[in-house]
């Protein structure tokens, strides 16, 4: 045994424990132990952001804590660590730092710049990450930006190409104008702002009568396809079928019925544009309308814009308001809310494009989908509903294709002569279609000999959507099905609808298998105000500032305690503050303990006394409850219950009830000492096992000092978990222990209120017990009690009497006399 350190310094415990982990290599998964069961984590390679916010401290400890109760439980645990690098968000700060553009610097000069900015937002994470404690694989890093790992993205292309998943089409897309990229409905944020709602009024043609429309997109009036109006909106159905000149352009569209238009909204009637909104999509395949593109890729009018060609959309606008005002066709303005579609990384407004893209079949899934969702162990449960939601929300299939630099390359060529799409084989790939020809001597359809690269490269969820294949070895190990699916996919609530749903479609469309057999969820971090914690609402708090302040051990009681699993969780300091306050307790308990264990063998003679066997009792149906709230996630009643333990009944009561018999064994006799010494020893140990998976660094230090040569495992972090020792569980110790417990607290209480110091000898104390039975246990148990409460004659009666009640037995009272 080693002696405990006089100073706590937590910060130093965690960072010596980090270090010596790692060079232990404790945390690395065995691919050759084919005894241990298997357990894998399908960490989530996170974009790299350039910070570690507590919103990562949430769920990097969530998952964390899942993996070293596993690997407590005998499992050989596999806890792999990626880095999701093609986010968009690195294309638009490098164009921010730059001051560039992406179309103005050579591509690969582009590239170099994103990845030296993503090595050094990885740099900044990965030292949170390990601060944090976690107990990573280091030596399974990966990053989606390398070639290795292309080749995984590219492969799965070419798989999924082959079995009909995917397919080139013109179908309109969401639009950034700024990133000048395709985006999928999953990337597009949906803000309220203020707008305006213009009335029109559309002329009948060769009529004087004339139809008001209003609308919040006037722009769009040069791609105005036709005008629709509600069948059973008896106000306007007569002009059904009539046709109606197109303000500005001058243009004849055709009435329509649509049973979808609102007759309440506006003034009833509708134009359909091409595209103003996601609803006119739909109109326009319903009725099978022309459409007309007005909009340049980077978010200006086009050739079919007339007059307004080259203005930007905003511009375009007030000239067409302008021009209707004029013109006398601008019956009034009106100011509305309006939710808008804007672009998740630089928040500009949405148009609706159409342009060649890739798509991957996903609808065609969602039946497997809601199937697997419903196989899935979701924690908590009512999580399986947002993904079933998401996926029968969607309109159309997922768009796979960027215009964007920064992107794992599509391996296609098309035939210059002819048009014929070329796929790479299987065994081309890692390739970048730009720098490469296909490998073939000439196009299988016309025998041409040039080809065009794709230019386009792929969504960012196409890479990160295999992890749970890849991290199980695919497609290189030959038995990566032994890690598939993932046991465990960790994910925030506010990626359900990407991470969670693009894993499922993905692996279901490439294996026909669900990736992962159970889905924890993390809620969102909030602010002191209760508000979403952001920078721009200055309820931000930066995670290392909390790290530096109060260490990993206490942060990580933060989040394991803040809430139910999956709810948001609010930051608070004084949570913190508490999880350190209640991690110094231990470390004093720790010291006690140590401090009493100087002559005490492990396997001594002892005779366990009733309180001895309250504690052991209770120390079991703790181990019990804990092990229940692991085993369901739910981390806030596994911390509740070891605090209470601990810091209550462990520290409160047990230790200064059993101080006289460790302090006298001359007086109770050496096996009632060594009983006390077994129980401090026993459960000390139990609860540091206990909470490991949740504060891994100072339950380190205790039990390196304590236990590692007597229990021989390297690290606590190795120890099996306890199992649960059914013997201990004494029902009748415990009520009887409680009892006395409650009645040595009591006088103890009433000494602290009288203001005399805790050793003051106490004259007099006459116990009413209440009852035979009761006056039996005390009697039985009287030397605890004097010893305990320094007493000189103590006097326990049967009968009920007068004096201070005990509050947990209100039968029983006494009376004391200083
Ligand atoms: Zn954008
Ligand atoms: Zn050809």
């Amino acid at each position: 045994m080693k002696p405990l350190p006089k100073q706590l310094d937590l910060i130093g415990i965690e960072k010596k424990w980090q270090k010596t982990w790692e060079e232990m290599g404790i945390y690395r998964f065995d691919w050759k132990d084919q005894k241990r069961p298997t357990f894998s984590v399908d960490t989530p390679p996170p974009y790299p952001s350039g910070e570690f916010h507590m919103g990562n401290v949430l769920n990097w400890t969530y998952f964390d804590m899942v993996a070293r109760y596993k690997r407590m439980r005998g499992y050989n645990v596999y806890f792999p660590q990626g880095w999701d690098c093609h986010g968009l968000g690195i294309e638009v700060q490098v164009e921010k730092e730059n001051n560039i553009r992406k179309r103005e610097i050579p591509p690969d000069k582009f590239r170099k710049l994103c990845e030296q900015l993503v090595e050094k937002y990885i740099a900044i994470m990965k030292e949170g990450v390990v601060r944090l404690g976690c107990s990573v694989d280091w030596s399974t890093e990966y990053r989606t930006m390398n070639p290795d790992y292309w080749r995984r993205t590219q492969k799965s292309f070419i798989i999924l190409y082959k079995k009909d998943f995917i397919y080139q089409g013109t179908h309109p897309v969401n639009w950034c104008p700024r990133c000048e990229t395709a985006i999928a409905d999953a990337e597009v944020d949906y803000e309220e702002r203020e707008g305006n709602l213009y009335y029109i009024r559309f002329a009948l043609k060769d009529s004087e009568e004339r139809l008001l429309i209003a609308t919040t997109r006037p722009e769009y009036i040069p791609a105005c396809v036709a005008v629709a109006i509600n069948p059973s909106d008896e106000r306007f159905d007569k002009y059904i079928g009539k046709k109606i000149v197109v303000p500005v352009v001058n243009r004849t569209v055709d009435v329509i019925p649509d049973e979808n238009v609102d007759p309440a909204f506006g003034t009833g009637v509708v134009m359909i544009c091409t595209y103003g909104d996601k609803e006119d999509v739909k109109t326009v395949i319903r009725h099978e309308l022309p459409v007309i593109m007005l909009l340049t890729e980077n978010g200006k009018i086009n050739e079919n814009g007339g007059k307004y060609t080259g203005l930007t959309v905003t511009e375009a606008k007030k000239a067409i308001v302008k021009d209707l005002d004029d013109a006398g066709l601008l019956e009034k303005t009106q100011k509305i809310r309006q939710e808008i579609g804007v672009c998740e990384r630089c928040k500009s407004s949405v148009e609706i494009l159409e342009r060649k893209q890739w798509f991957m079949k996903t609808r065609m899934l969602t039946d497997k989908v809601e199937t697997a969702a419903k196989e899935v162990v979701w924690y908590p449960d009512y999580m399986r509903i947002r993904l079933i939601d998401w996926a029968r929300s969607l309109d159309w299939d997922w768009v796979i294709s960027r215009q964007r630099v920064f992107g794992t390359p599509i391996p296609i060529w098309y035939c210059k002569n002819c048009g014929e799409v070329v796929l790479a084989e299987e065994d081309w790939v890692p390739i970048d279609p730009k720098l490469e020809n296909p490998r073939i001597a000439k196009c299988p359809k016309c025998g041409g000999h040039e080809f065009i690269p794709e230019r386009d490269v792929f969504d960012t969820w196409m890479d990160s959507s295999i992890s749970c294949a890849v991290h199980a070895g695919w497609p290189d190990r030959e038995d990566w099905r032994r890690l598939f699916p993932a046991d465990l996919h960790p994910s925030g609530i506010d990626i359900i609808r990407t991470w969670a749903y693009y894993l499922m479609v993905r692996h279901l469309a490439l294996f026909d298998e669900k990736p992962y057999k159970s889905c924890l969820i993390n809620g969102m971090v909030l602010g002191s105000d209760g508000r979403k914690m952001s920078k721009s609402l200055k309820n931000y708090v930066a995670a290392p500032e909390v790290l530096d302040k109060y260490g990993t051990d206490a942060s990580r009681q933060w989040a394991a305690g803040g809430g139910t699993t999956g709810s948001d969780i609010p930051f608070r300091w004084p949570d913190v503050e508490y999880g350190k306050r209640f991690l110094t307790k231990l470390w004093n308990a720790a010291k006690f303990v140590s401090g009493q264990l100087g002559d005490y063998d492990v396997g001594e003679k002892y005779e366990l006394q009733l309180l001895d066997r309250w504690l052991l009792s209770k120390a079991e149906r703790l181990t019990q409850k804990v092990t229940d709230a692991y085993e369901k996630c739910q981390f806030n009643i596994a911390l509740e219950e070891i605090r209470n333990f601990t810091w209550h009944v462990f520290c409160d009561d047990y230790f200064e009830a059993v101080k006289d018999r460790l302090y006298k064994p001359e007086f109770y006799g050496k096996e009632k000492k060594t009983a006390v010494q077994h129980t401090l020893y026993s459960v000390l140990c139990r609860i540091i096992q206990l909470l490991a998976p949740l504060s891994p660094h100072l339950t380190e230090e205790i039990y390196d000092a304590i236990y590692r040569e007597t229990m021989g495992n390297k690290s606590l972090q190795l120890a099996p978990w306890p199992g649960i020792n059914k013997q201990r569980i004494d029902e009748d110790a415990e009520k009887k222990g409680s009892l006395v417990m409650a009645v040595i607290t009591e006088i103890r209480r009433e000494k602290a209120e009288k203001r005399k110091p805790l050793n003051t000898q106490i004259g007099n104390v006459k116990i009413y017990a209440g009852n035979a039975e009761f006056a039996r246990i005390l009697a039985e148990n009287k030397q605890d009690i004097v010893g305990t409460c320094k007493i000189s004659r103590i006097e326990i009666l049967p009968e009920k009497g007068e004096g201070r009640r005990i509050p947990e037995n209100s039968e029983t009272s006494f009376v004391s006399e200083y």
